[in-house]
């Protein structure tokens, strides 16, 4: 029985070219070819004016938070249900991260928690494009602008993603992506950092260049910076990405058109929603399951005897040892009750761009036949 994968990227003869030409001619003058054209294609496509390839996404939301002066004694407002990278840059810097709670409907960060953290010590918030979808930036970006605090967007997950015809990436003072192996564009590892802010821009180049100015031959450190660059074989295979992009979109939407189609009828468990005014990418087609399955860990189980690989719905970070001890945390767990109910019970199925439809087809029979087995109580 073949495995099914939970995420999987799709690599062409053009991946295969131009990282070809990238390690056999990228050198020297020209080792900055790939990456600028990269840069390009990729603020193109977002429509903003700059953009910097990194190393991750990480190190692209550590830049943001010190291009914008974010140190100790600060608080930044991130949503409680994330990867822990949307919040452990905030801790790099010295500040406090803030964990809210999430909408039920988008699972992204709730405006009306965003705007219940607020102190005054609050200078950014970080909300996160979960799995492809998008909060209420309309009512974020309100909140955000009556109180003085910056947005920095995380849309790792949500490449190519658009609330109200505007991408996913834009509603900030940046926008950082991330191109892991299991993203919807990939580069194997790496990362980008968009911004409309030339100031921001700048400071990011000093920053992640070991505190040298651009074009500098004379190895000058005006300040102790950081390293994150991106090489140019991965720019090469996100070049041909990005020029992919709507290819790749188009193809995550359609798995989970199979996986609607395959489990409509399935009217206790919820999928992943797209409010019109949003293009959801679906990075991770998640199914919020009834309660009588016993949790995710033992749904995962299951579907893992069969051949079936899925992931936890990302569990609240104030519930995780890293932050648990945090007074923080401990807030986050009394007031964040939505994240706390849809993550027990949230499990991410197979969404890989290599899925073919019968794959989907396994995985939804094996769905629907936990649902339908009447003794569903977990031993463990
Ligand atoms: C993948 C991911 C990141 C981190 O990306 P890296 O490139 O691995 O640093 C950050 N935030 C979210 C929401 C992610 O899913």
């Amino acid at each position: 029985m073949k495995r099914i994968p939970v995420s999987g990227p799709s690599i062409t003869e053009k991946e295969i070219a131009y990282v070809t030409d990238a390690v056999t001619n990228a050198w020297y003058a020209n080792a900055n070819v790939y990456n600028e054209r990269f840069e390009r294609a990729f603020a193109e496509y977002h429509g903003v004016r700059y953009a910097v390839s990194l190393p991750s996404c990480t190190s692209a939301l550590h830049l943001s938070l010190l291009a914008l002066g974010i140190g100790p004694g600060d608080e930044v407002i991130v949503p409680d249900c994330t990867w822990i990278a949307s919040a452990a840059p905030v801790s790099y810097v010295g500040a406090t991260p803030v964990f809210a709670d999430i909408d039920p409907a988008s699972w992204c960060l709730s405006a009306n928690s965003f705007a219940a953290c607020i102190t005054p010590r609050t200078r950014a918030v970080i909300p996160v494009d979960l799995y492809g979808n998008v909060p209420d930036y309309a009512a974020l970006g309100e909140v955000a602008q009556r109180h003085g605090i910056a947005i920095i967007e995380d849309a790792a997950e949500a490449a190519g993603t658009r609330f109200r015809g505007r991408a996913a990436g834009t509603f900030g003072v940046t926008g950082t992506f991330s191109f892991h192996g299991s993203k919807t564009l990939t580069t194997g590892e790496g990362g980008m950092l968009i911004t409309d802010d030339e100031a921001v821009y700048r400071r990011v180049l000093v920053l992640r260049d070991h505190g040298r100015r651009p074009g500098d031959t004379m190895f000058e450190n005006h300040e102790v910076g950081y390293k994150y660059k991106m090489s140019s074989m991965q720019a090469a295979l996100g070049l041909a990405q990005i020029e992919r992009a709507e290819e790749l979109v188009a193809r995550k939407r359609e798995i989970f058109g199979w996986y609607r189609e395959a489990l409509a009828d399935c009217g206790e468990l919820v999928l992943n929603s797209e409010a019109q005014d949003v293009r959801n990418t679906y990075w991770m087609v998640t199914a919020i399951l009834p309660a009588r399955l016993g949790g995710k860990a033992a749904v995962i189980r299951r579907l893992g005897e069969q051949g079936i690989d899925c992931r936890p719905l990302f569990s609240p970070l104030s519930s995780l040892e890293a932050y648990a001890a945090t007074p923080m945390a401990q807030a986050a767990r009394a007031r964040n009750r939505v994240a706390y109910a849809l993550s027990e019970h949230g499990v991410n199925l197979p969404s890989g761009l290599n899925l073919g439809r019968e794959d989907v087809a396994r995985v939804a029979a094996a769905v629907r036949g936990l649902l339908a087995a009447p003794a569903m109580q977990d031993a463990a």
